[in-house]
């Protein structure tokens, strides 16, 4: 059945953290906006990141300078944009004497210190491991080592808090409705979505479009008639998550004995993520899985360097994800870690047509300035404000006032003497100052109903259920959350259970 529906602005395919900052910019800018997303928000590539917000480090090795620098910056805006879900993360470069020569990290990271016009976070230093902290968990062949800042951030949240932002200046969202066709009829485009759950379909009209769909690029813009003239490469990562492995919360950057450069992190408090591979990789990018080869050689790398070994049997959850990467004529011969990973854009426009832009690439770092410059390419054609709200404004949950998330933190517990200490601190992480929202009227651990397993609550099931848009078992425990980590199975029956029994609102429609 196919029925009309409403005039957007702007609508935008894709609810990964590119089409849902974009929303949220041209939403911010007083646009009428619409967005489709064909599974859960941030169920593609971005709840599959290594969660830096990061430079890059290794880019400059392939002299992607402009995307160092404009990474660099990012970072402290969205800092304070997003404080409760980008935190700073002091990283550790162990030397190497058959790796890259002292004087080279040096001054990379120098001049990485000087691309980034930090404010809040600490400059690089040289530390001597055989009496630095991070020293301790590192075999005693490793004696120098260099120590920089970057950030960390929950990728899937940091889609949620840009579509919470996004529905907050009053654009319309569409999960599990995929993007089936749009026919361009002069200066609107007729867009056909479906239902994913009973695939019914209906028609909408706007007067822009934007092609956010990640790895599905090129197949979204088939579905319109737009030719795509470059070649898109899958390139898999993968990651490790096993049990907490040092003390404190500083990471490592790892060189690798085929020179690459891996991440080993604290992960949601009693964990440590290791990755990241580059594998190509051909198939579907809903297929993508972790390969034993794969396993081995993170393994082998992290256990270079540890001095107590990782096994196998300490992986406690792994998954994978696939980067689309064009290739520009740039990066090394047959090396896909030197593909570039920044963003671009083409523009299909003519006067008297609805324009229809495509995003290509793109880091989870870059979200807010790729959302803020895709606005810049459709405000060329288009009479919009030509001013982003995005280098100003608090996204939902990011406003706990001047002085940043600790005193926040503080004021929050202090509050909540009720919660448990850890149950707080995720409550903050998670939600920032919604948390409270969440909390309203609860003044002991009784009011959050019943314990479904780990620290969920009902109260939080359905307060994921009423104003995130989840519907499933995986949304709330892998990225509403990281819940899967620490639930048991007999406990993730028990939330299914409840999902299958409790009604729920329609999404949309
Ligand atoms: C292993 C790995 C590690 C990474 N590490 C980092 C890192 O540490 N730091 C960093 O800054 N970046 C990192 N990245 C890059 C970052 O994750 C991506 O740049 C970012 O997530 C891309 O977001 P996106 O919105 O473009 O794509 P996606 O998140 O994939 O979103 C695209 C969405 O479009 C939807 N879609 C597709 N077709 C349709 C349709 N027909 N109808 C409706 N919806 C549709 C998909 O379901 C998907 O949700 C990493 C990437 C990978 C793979």
């Amino acid at each position: 059945m196919t029925e009309q529906h409403k005039i957007y602005d702007l609508f935008v395919i894709g609810g990964g953290v590119n089409g849902a900052a974009i929303a949220c910019d041209a939403a911010g800018r007083g646009l009428a906006v619409g967005l489709s997303e064909m599974q859960d928000f941030a169920e593609g590539t971005s709840s599959r990141s290594s969660k830096l917000i990061h430079g890059g480090l290794r880019y400059l090795e392939t002299y992607d300078f402009k995307l160092v620098r404009d990474a660099l910056l990012e970072r402290e805006i969205l800092m304070r944009r997003t404080p409760h879900l980008v935190w700073p993360l002091r990283l550790v470069l162990p030397y190497v004497a058959s790796q890259r020569p002292r004087w080279m990290i040096r001054l990379g990271l120098l001049f990485y210190d000087y691309l980034a016009k930090r404010k809040v976070l600490k400059r690089s230093e040289a530390i001597d491991l055989r009496r630095h902290p991070a020293g301790v968990a590192l075999k005693s062949d490793y004696r120098h080592a260099f120590a920089y800042s970057d950030c960390r951030g929950d990728d899937a949240r940091l889609v949620i808090a840009n579509l919470l932002g996004a529905k907050r200046a009053g654009a319309e969202i569409w999960p599990r409705h995929r993007f089936v066709t749009a026919v361009r009829a002069g200066v609107v485009w007729r867009i056909t979505l479906e239902r994913v759950s009973d695939g019914r379909q209906f028609t909408v009209e706007a007067r822009a479009l934007v092609n956010a769909a990640g790895p599905w690029v090129v197949d979204v813009a088939g579905k319109m008639q737009i030719p795509v003239g470059r070649k898109l490469r899958l390139v898999r990562g993968s990651h490790i998550v096993v049990p907490r492995q040092w003390e404190g919360e500083h990471g490592y950057f790892l060189q690798t004995q085929d020179g690459r450069l891996m991440e080993a992190f604290p992960y949601e408090r009693d964990f440590t993520s290791i990755g990241t591979t580059d594998e190509p990789w051909e198939d579907a990018p809903e297929k993508v899985a972790i390969s034993d080869k794969e396993i081995d050689y993170m393994l082998a790398e992290v256990n270079a360097f540890l001095k107590k070994p990782v096994t196998r049997a300490d992986i406690v959850w792994s998954y994978s994800g696939v980067r689309p990467l064009f290739e520009t004529g740039g990066g090394r011969d047959g090396d896909l870690s030197t593909l570039t990973r920044d963003y671009s854009f083409e523009i299909d426009h003519e006067p008297g047509q609805a324009p229809v832009l495509t995003v290509f690439g793109g880091k989870l770092t870059t979200h807010r300035r790729l959302a803020e410059h895709a606005m810049q390419k459709l405000c060329a054609v288009m009479p919009w404000p030509a001013d982003s709200p995005s280098r100003t404004d608090i996204l939902p949950g990011g406003d706990v006032g001047p002085a940043g998330l600790e005193p926040y933190r503080k004021s929050f517990k202090q509050r909540f003497a009720w919660l448990p200490e850890t149950q707080a601190d995720r409550y903050v992480q998670q939600f920032g100052t919604r948390a409270e929202e969440m909390l309203k009227g609860a003044d002991k651990l009784a009011d959050l109903g019943p314990l479904i397993g780990a620290d969920l609550h009902q109260r939080e099931v359905d307060y994921l259920l009423d104003t995130e848009w989840a519907r499933t078992v995986e949304d709330i425990i892998w990225r509403r959350s990281k819940l899967g980590l620490r639930l048991s199975p007999v406990e993730i029956g028990r939330l299914a259970t409840y999902l299958k029994e409790r009604p729920t609102l329609p999404q949309s429609l």
